[in-house]
């Protein structure tokens, strides 16, 4: 029986930014007795359906937006004779839609880390069951990826993941609800000796593939300090002492390396970690900042993030410890008007952000946003192309609405429109390049330009353009680009690469003498 990964996606680029993390996980939580697994990643090209033969396990994960590509790839490997498997956040939500739509034989639910070997050895012997419940596992139980089946010349970023779970409970995202709100943080020693063995293969950024790299904030300590919850302090003591230890340890790698993560808008208050951020040579990070209002702050549950110049304050704090922010904005929230737009973008051009993303709000399921709006629309929604609305994900790509989520004062289109002028002046070559300011080598400034260019096409051309001409232009223009820009963040392998030992790690504090580096 050879065992099959296959990340689903009905658009290829031939290079891709990021990996996806959790098919090199799968294959480290592969018994060795079955061989190394064939991974296909979609991102990359599609998969060819000769390479699956009869009595197989193929393997699926997926996500809300690439489930219908995911259920043709299980109909046709159930048709070629294999067991199909699928897991994946989505189908841990909809397992029986896998069954019915993808021919699963198996539906994985939660952590796929520590239950696939149970699957695959229950496949082999003929005796799958129909669902395996992962749930969530603790963090030294999360497997490490096998890297070294990587085709290293795809892809810019490896990625790593350090945390699962999120204390906070935003009504558009999932984690919280998924991943669970105790953060589980995996043991620095893991995560070290992963980052190690992707450097030794020649890659030099790594994105940290974490819900919050920011699970314990000072008003959490403050607040179990004030109660007298003495076990609950010690627990977050506990965690914030070791996220130090891991940026600590990341200061001791090879200083040509970078890191990216995802935070919560909160470690703007705290310096000590922006500057053990730097430290540890995490140079940027992806903030949720969502909206610009107060009251577009509170039709999202995240009234911990601030507003107006307290919000500008907040994100240049970042940039002034060093750590450059990737600012996600949402439109079309019920409180949105058509100055909105202009307001974000003014606030994104001032708060020297390094990249911005401007999604439109959509009912994601698992989330609160998803339940309240698939109950108002009750028993016997609107269907396109004969699915119900609520299942949009199984509308084919070319019937499927821009918004879903009807505005009190503007249309669907004007939402769409004004969404695409914010990403169109945000990703000017003009505005690209004056942002760049920030990097001092000249090499470093046009890795800056082509990856924000190559960033805009991926996700905003593909994603909110209706506009066929200009989707295919996108993709074209990405699949030339993004082969010679892989280059500007490879590295020169280094095999002999040593994992640094823990005592050597300087405790954060006395290393606050280091300018930040912003020259790469
Ligand atoms: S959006 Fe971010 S902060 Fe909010 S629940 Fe999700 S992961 Fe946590």
């Amino acid at each position: 029986m050879r065992i099959h990964l296959v990340n689903p996606s009905s658009v290829s680029f031939g290079t891709a930014v990021i990996t996806p993390r959790w098919l090199y996980v799968l294959a480290g939580a592969t018994p060795r007795a079955f061989g190394d697994p064939i991974i296909t990643d979609e991102t990359l090209e599609q998969i060819d359906p000769q390479q699956v033969q009869a009595g197989d396990a193929v393997g699926i994960g997926i996500h809300t937006a690439n489930a219908l590509r995911g259920y043709e790839l299980g109909r046709m490997a159930k048709a070629r004779g294999a067991h199909v498997i699928f897991g994946g956040i989505h189908a841990t939500l909809y397992p029986q839609e896998a069954r019915d739509l993808g021919s699963a034989d198996a539906v994985v639910l939660g952590d796929g880390d520590m239950v696939w070997p149970q699957v695959l050895t229950d496949c082999s012997r003929g005796k799958c069951q129909p669902t395996y419940a992962g749930g969530r596992i603790e963090g030294d139980q999360f497997v490490a990826a096998r890297w070294e089946l990587v085709p290293r010349e795809r892809y810019m970023w490896a990625s790593v993941q350090t945390v699962r779970g999120c204390p906070k409970h935003c009504s558009f995202c999932s984690v919280w609800r998924t991943d669970g709100q105790r953060p589980r943080q995996r043991t620095t020693d893991a995560v070290i000796e992963e980052i190690v063995q992707l450097r030794r293969l020649g890659f030099r950024y790594i994105a940290l593939a974490d819900d919050n790299f920011y699970p314990v904030t000072l008003t959490d300590l403050e607040l179990a300090r004030r109660n007298g919850h003495t076990a609950r302090l010690a627990e977050l003591e506990t965690l914030r002492r070791e996220r130090f230890e891991l940026m600590a340890r990341l200061a001791q790698l090879p200083h040509d390396m970078g890191f990216f993560t995802q935070i919560t808008m909160e470690a703007a208050e705290d310096p000590e970690f922006l500057d053990a951020m730097r430290e540890g040579q995490i140079k940027g990070a992806l903030v949720g900042v969502e909206a610009v209002t107060p009251q577009g702050l509170k039709d999202v549950y995240k009234d911990f993030n601030k507003a107006g110049e307290d919000l500008v304050e907040r994100l240049q704090t970042f940039r002034r410890h060093g750590v450059y922010v990737l600012g996600s904005f949402i439109f079309g929230l019920p409180s949105d008007s058509p100055e909105t737009f202009e307001a974000t973008a003014a606030v994104a051009d001032r708060a020297g952000l390094a990249f911005a993303q401007f999604v439109m709000l959509t009912p994601f399921p698992g989330t609160v946003d998803y339940d309240r709006w698939e109950k108002k629309l009750g028993d016997h929604p609107q269907e396109i192309a004969g699915v119900p609305i609520t299942r949009r994900w199984l509308i084919p790509q070319e019937h499927r609405p821009k918004l879903y989520w009807p505005h009190p004062t503007m249309s669907a289109d004007e939402i769409r429109e004004r969404t695409q002028q914010v990403w169109d002046k945000f990703y000017q070559w003009g505005a690209i390049w004056k942002r760049s300011n920030f990097i001092h080598a000249r090499s470093g400034r046009v890795a800056f330009l082509l990856i924000s260019r190559i960033y805009r096409h991926m996700y905003a051309d593909t994603g909110i353009a209706t506009d066929s001409a200009r989707v295919a232009w996108s993709a074209r223009w990405t699949r030339w680009m993004a082969k010679p820009c892989r280059l500007l963040f490879a590295g020169k392998p280094m095999a002999d690469l040593q994992v640094p030992r823990l005592e050597e790690a300087r405790p954060a504090g006395q290393r606050l003498e280091t300018a930040p580096d912003t020259g790469d």
